[in-house]
């Protein structure tokens, strides 16, 4: 992993918060030019938040079997995906490979770094295309320079905007043949049947497993994230890491919902349900050619005329996602599954779309 760091961070000096200084207990804190006064309430927003969010990152460990030692927060798992590129990849030399159609979200951080993206396109059902992964990681291997390389592979499982998950089989298989940093984004993992990747942490030490509290736990605006590595990794990390990127407000509701997690379970388990009945009503429109199969607590769906269809339902206060001009992705809208009574209106919106 080291010979794979940016330079600059393998030999930071990190910033030393007060929190840092001192993780005790005490009566008076002078040490951090807090206002001693809180106007606010309940979430001692007047004072600065623990910076390795110790009593979130033991309940994850307890209700998510993550362990504590191996696990950051991120404003965001959006907040993580920067930092790997901000840690690994030269600005103006160093790469990334995608697999799209995937997460927008990778590509607008990585040109925000400067970092080049390069691309192996899923297969047209979504699948990862072994032949042509296997041939671009050779070659790109084969045509180094000192100049730069190929540093961060990412996969998104369940995939956004596919909807399907990928066997830890598959995922394994791509953690063998790339010689650089396998990130493995989770995001939607809790929807899905599939095993997680972290299982294979143990023999993969060049791969990190991002996961999120914004989905299934229903805490988007929170900003959540979790980063999910070996001890190395995870130090760096840390020590590149803005002091207090998690705020006291956020670190209580995690610690909230997470004390919820069977209601939270029972939250997913209706999600499940209503995901089957959506997918099941969706395919009986005839505007509907196709609803692609879901891991997630979406679905791809392929319809007649995605972009008339988009204008349609948003005339009717109803938004979805437009992907038509994602790779595979053409005449198709990303549609989340929503409460019973959002899917009903979505439904009956489409079935009146197919009437006119
Ligand atoms: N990964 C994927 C695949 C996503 O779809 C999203 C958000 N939609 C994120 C990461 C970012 O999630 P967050 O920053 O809320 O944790």
């Amino acid at each position: 992993m080291r010979e794979l760091l940016r330079k600059n961070i393998a030999e930071l000096k990190p910033y030393s918060c007060a929190r840092n200084d001192f993780t005790g207990e005490a009566e008076v804190y002078l040490d951090a030019n807090e206002n001693w006064q809180d106007f606010v309430g309940k979430v001692d927003a007047n004072r600065y938040p623990d910076p390795l969010s110790v009593q979130v990152r033991k309940a994850i460990e307890e209700k998510l079997g993550l362990p504590f030692a191996n696990t950051l927060l991120g404003n965001g798992s959006d907040e993580l995906i920067d930092n790997l590129l901000r840690c690994f990849c030269n600005p103006g030399k160093d790469s990334i490979l995608l697999m799209p159609p995937t997460y927008g979200a990778y590509r607008v951080f990585a040109d925000i770094n400067d970092v080049l993206v390069e691309q192996v396109p899923l297969t047209p059902d979504f699948a990862i295309d072994f032949p042509s992964l296997e041939a671009f990681l050779f070659q790109e291997k084969a045509s180094r320079k000192s100049g730069g390389r190929l540093k961060l592979l990412f996969i998104c499982s369940p995939n956004n905007p596919s909807g399907n998950a990928f066997s830890l089989d598959q995922i394994e298989r791509v953690c063998s043949l790339f010689d650089g940093l396998t990130v493995v984004d989770e995001a939607y993992y809790d929807f899905s049947n599939k095993p997680s990747a972290v299982s294979l942490l143990d023999r993969f030490p060049n791969l990190v497993v991002l996961r999120t509290l914004s989905k299934c736990w229903a805490l988007a605006s929170a900003r959540v994230g979790i980063a999910i590595a070996s001890e190395e990794i995870i130090a760096v990390f840390r020590s590149m890491k803005y002091p207090y990127n998690i705020g006291s407000p956020s670190q209580k509701l995690a610690l909230k919902a997470l004390k919820e997690a069977d209601a939270v379970l029972q939250g997913l388990a209706q999600i499940k349900e209503e995901r089957t009945r959506l997918g099941t009503e969706l395919a009986k429109l005839s505007c509907v050619k196709h609803v692609f199969p879901s891991d997630a607590n979406f679905f791809l769906v392929r319809v007649t005329d995605a972009n008339a269809l988009y204008h349609y339902l948003a005339d009717r206060g109803i938004i979805v996602r437009n992907r038509s001009k994602e790779m595979h992705c053409q005449s198709c809208l990303r549609i989340t599954v929503g409460s019973r009574t959002e899917n009903d209106k979505l439904l009956a919106a489409l079935a009146a779309y197919e009437e006119c």
